[in-house]
């Protein structure tokens, strides 16, 4: 069984999906890369619950939870089933780590979820089980789910956390203008903090660095980003990918395990 990477993809805004974008591109352009895993465990930054949850319907549907975007957007459909191996698997580690996880029948895959994938594994052949957020939990807690999570990558399952490097709704642009440099100096600390492995450094999020309240008015766009360098942090970090959607929104890509992606 080859080991996984985990990785940290952005979804941007939905319409990511009806627009032409370096990001879209290397999103459609990463499933060659990364092969074909066992199944994938995908976090996003749209699911925060009070206690850890997964989804467990065979084929849970698609959920368009955006509004105010072209209404092909909601045509897309990403039909992937469940793996209730995985599922099984994802529950025994975080009861290891003294989580209990609820199995959600009535969940689906959000947006964060299934844009990334659609893009990057259009098949929808590769089983996936959406994890949760843990509402109001920390840099640190979810860096620790990941760690708990990393030995799913050696049973073949590609850990994936979907958000963004900055997310400030109140700040963006037009798509095309430059970026702010508040934007692009959180983006530059994350990305030369993964290279030389700080955790320490990207745990005092959201306190620090200077720009991050600034970045993340709210925690729940980064907090995926914790899961993936949790359950990658024993192998060396390295972006993917770099751009900016609607200004300021980070459309860089992390992996974790970055060795075995042939650039
Ligand atoms: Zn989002």
């Amino acid at each position: 069984m080859t080991r996984q990477p985990s990785l940290f993809l952005p979804h941007g805004a939905p319409d990511l999906l009806l627009t032409e974008h370096p990001a879209k591109q290397f999103l459609a352009e990463l499933g060659g890369r990364v092969g074909r895993p066992a199944a994938i465990l995908v976090v996003s930054a749209h699911w925060e619950s009070p206690r850890l949850a997964l989804t467990s319907a065979e084929a849970p549907e698609t959920v368009h939870d955006f509004s105010g975007f072209p209404k092909q957007l909601y045509d897309f459909r990403y039909p992937a089933k469940t793996d209730a191996a995985v599922s099984r698997r994802v529950t025994e580690l975080m009861a290891n780590l003294g989580h209990t996880v609820e199995a959600d029948p009535g969940r689906g895959f959000d947006h964060g979820a299934w844009v990334p994938l659609l893009l990057a594994f259009p098949d929808a052949d590769i089983p996936v089980v959406q994890l949760s957020l843990l509402a109001g939990g920390t840099a640190r807690q979810h860096f620790e789910i990941g760690e708990a999570l990393a030995p799913l990558r050696d049973e073949g399952v590609l850990i994936v956390g979907s958000g963004s490097v900055t997310h400030n709704l109140r700040a963006l642009g037009p798509e095309g203008m430059p970026p702010p440099a508040w934007a692009t100096g959180f983006d530059d600390f994350v990305s030369m903090a993964v290279e030389v492995g700080d955790w320490k450094a990207l745990m005092r999020f959201p306190d620090a660095p200077g720009d991050a309240q600034r970045a993340h008015p709210t925690p729940e766009h980064f907090l995926p980003f914790f899961v993936a360098a949790g359950a990658g942090r024993t192998d060396r970090g390295a972006r993917l990918h770099r751009s900016f959607s609607h200004s300021s929104i980070s459309m860089s890509a992390f992996s974790f395990g970055a060795d075995q992606l042939a650039a």
